[in-house]
C-alpha cells in the first residue's frame, strides 16, 4: 500500500555529469521512499540557464537508470504534479513571485545593464548590491509591479533583519542561523528565470515534498528556503542533510584526488551491485556493521537515523574490494562478457585464464592488466633478471634446466610441474623463492601472480620455452 503522506524528490541541475554525491543523494531518498512506501519524485532543476550542458538531463537519467534507482513521477514517467522540469514552470513560479510582492515579503530592484554586469563581474559587488538593494523596499508593490515591465530587475526575498532561525534536521540534529548574517537573497533573476532557492521551495510545496533528503552543501541554503515556507505559510518539510564526502585526506572529495562522475566508475567496468553496496555505506551503517547489501537488502535496513553527520570518506580501495567481492560471484563466462568490450579484438578469452586472475579484478577493464599475461611476452632479457634477482648466480643454469625438463613433456599438471621444480632444484641447488621467482618473472613478467602450471597449461609449453629462451638473450 502507498503511504500517500510520504514523497521525495531527486533534484539535479543539468550542469554536466551525475556526481557520486549526486547518486549518494538519489539512492537515500529512494531507500527512504521505499522503506516508508511513499513516492520518489524525479525534477530537473534547470533555472541556472548559464550552466545547462548539452545532453547532461538525458546522461543524468540514463546513469540513474543504470544504478536502478526507480522513479515513480519525473519528465519521462510524468505524473499529476507535473511538468517536472523547472523551466516549463515558470508561469507557475511568477504567480508565486507576484504573491510575495503583493505581501512585501519581496521586493523589487532595479537595475541599469552596467551595474548588472558589474553586479555578475565579482562577489564583492554582489555583496553590496544586497545591501544597497533594501532602499528598494519604498517602492510600492503597485510601482514595482508597473516599473518590472520594462526595466531590469531582480526580486529579493525580504529576510528577518534580527534574531534567529531554529531547524530541525533530521541528520545534523538543531540548527541555528543568524539572521544578520543572511542576506535578503535573489529570488527571481534579471533573465526572469526564479533562483534555485525560490523554484526548489515553490516546487517542494506544490509537489507534496514531505521530506527533502539532500547533500551538506544545501545548508547554508536552508534558512532562505525556510523563510519562504513561513512567507507562504506553508508546512515545512522534513529536512536531512547528508555528511560530505571527502576525499581520503579528509578534504572535500574532489576531481583532482580522483573520479566524482559515475560515468567513469560504469566506463571502468565496475558492478552496478557493487558501487550502489558502496555508496550506500558513504555515511549510513548498521548497528550490526554488515558491509554487504544488495538493494533490496537496503530498501529493508534503511534508516535517516542511521545517517552519521560527520564526512564521509570516498574510499576507492574500499569500493575496489567490494567490487572484486562481487566480481567473484559471477561465472566466468559472465565475466568474459563483461570484460570483453575493455579487451584488444584479437584476445581470445578463456574461462580457465578468468579462474587464474578473476579474484584480482578490481573492476572490468582491470582485466586487460590482468590478463595481459596470457598474450604479451614479457619483456625479460638475462640483463633486466640480473637486476632483479641481483645475488641469484644460478640464473643462467636455471633456465637451462627448464628448457630442458620442458621440452621433455608434451602435457603439463600441478604434479608434473612439480617433479621439473624438483630436478630443476637439484641440478642447480637453488631452492624455495629464490627458484620459484626467477621462474615466474620469466614467463609472466611479474614476481607473484597465479598458479604455475595452469598458467603454463593455458599458455602453452612451447610459448614457456620461447619465453626461457628469451630471457637468456
Ligand atoms: N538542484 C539542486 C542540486 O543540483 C538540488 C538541491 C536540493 O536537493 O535542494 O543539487
Amino acid at each position: 500500500m502507498n503511504n500517500k503522506n510520504i514523497r521525495l524528490r531527486f533534484a539535479p541541475s543539468p550542469t554536466g555529469y551525475l556526481h557520486v554525491g549526486g547518486l549518494r543523494t538519489a539512492l537515500f531518498n529512494y531507500l527512504f521512499a521505499k522503506k516508508n512506501n511513499g513516492k520518489l519524485i524525479l525534477r530537473i532543476e534547470d533555472t541556472d540557464q548559464k550552466r545547462l550542458v548539452k545532453n547532461s538531463v538525458q546522461d543524468i537519467i540514463k546513469t540513474l537508470d543504470w544504478s536502478g534507482i526507480t522513479f515513480d513521477e519525473g519528465p519521462i514517467q510524468g505524473g499529476e504534479f507535473g511538468p517536472y522540469q523547472q523551466s516549463e514552470r515558470l508561469s507557475i513560479y511568477q504567480k508565486h513571485m507576484f504573491d510575495l510582492i503583493d505581501s512585501k515579503d519581496a521586493y523589487v530592484c532595479f537595475y541599469s545593464d552596467d551595474r548588472i554586469e558589474e553586479i555578475n563581474k565579482s562577489e564583492i559587488a554582489k555583496k553590496n548590491a544586497a545591501e544597497y538593494d533594501k532602499k528598494f523596499q519604498m517602492i510600492s508593490a503597485k510601482e514595482a509591479k508597473e516599473r518590472m515591465e520594462n526595466e531590469n530587475s531582480v526580486v529579493r526575498l525580504k529576510m528577518p533583519i534580527s534574531g534567529e532561525m531554529v531547524i530541525n534536521d533530521e541528520v545534523k540534529g538543531k540548527l541555528k542561523f543568524d539572521y544578520s548574517l543572511i542576506e535578503d537573497p535573489i529570488i527571481i533573476k534579471s533573465d526572469k528565470y526564479p533562483t534555485y532557492h525560490f523554484a526548489n521551495v515553490v516546487d517542494d510545496h506544490l509537489m507534496q515534498i514531505s521530506h527533502v533528503i539532500r547533500g551538506e552543501e544545501w545548508l547554508p541554503s536552508l534558512p532562505k528556503h525556510v523563510h519562504l515556507y513561513k512567507c507562504f505559510n506553508w508546512h515545512t518539510p522534513i529536512f536531512a542533510h547528508l555528511p560530505l564526502l571527502l576525499n581520503k585526506d579528509r578534504s572535500k572529495l574532489s576531481k583532482r584526488q580522483g573520479d566524482v562522475a559515475v560515468e567513469d566508475y560504469i566506463d571502468k567496468g565496475y558492478l552496478k551491485e557493487a558501487l550502489i553496496n558502496f555508496i550506500a555505506l558513504l555515511g549510513w551503517h548498521e548497528s550490526n556493521d554488515n558491509e554487504f547489501y544488495l538493494i533490496d537488502e537496503l530498501e529493508k535496513s534503511f534508516s535517516l537515523d542511521r545517517v552519521q553527520s560527520s564526512g564521509a570518506v570516498f574510499d576507492v580501495k574500499k569500493l575496489n574490494w567490494l567490487n572484486q567481492k562481487y566480481i567473484q560471484q559471477l561465472s566466468n563466462n559472465e565475466i568474459i562478457n563483461q570484460i570483453q568490450p575493455h579487451l584488444p579484438l584479437n584476445w581470445t578469452i578463456t574461462e580457465e585464464m578468468v579462474g587464474l586472475v578473476k579474484d584480482k579484478l578490481d573492476n572490468m577493464s582491470s582485466a586487460k592488466n590482468e590478463l595481459s599475461i596470457f598474450f604479451e611476452a614479457p619483456n625479460i632479457n638475462m640483463s633486466i633478471l640480473e637486476k632483479q634477482f641481483p645475488s641469484n648466480l644460478q640464473l643462467d643454469s636455471i633456465i637451462d634446466s627448464a628448457v630442458q625438463h620442458l621440452s621433455n613433456i608434451q602435457d603439463i599438471n600441478k604434479n608434473i610441474f612439480n617433479e621439473i621444480m624438483k630436478k630443476i632444484q637439484s641440478e642447480t641447488n637453488v631452492s624455495g623463492k629464490d627458484l620459484w621467482q626467477p621462474i615466474r618473472f620469466i614467463i609472466t613478467g611479474h614476481i607473484h601472480g597465479p598458479d604455475l602450471s595452469s598458467f603454463i597449461s593455458i599458455v602453452g609449453i612451447e610459448e614457456c620455452i620461447l619465453r626461457f629462451n628469451n630471457a637468456k638473450l
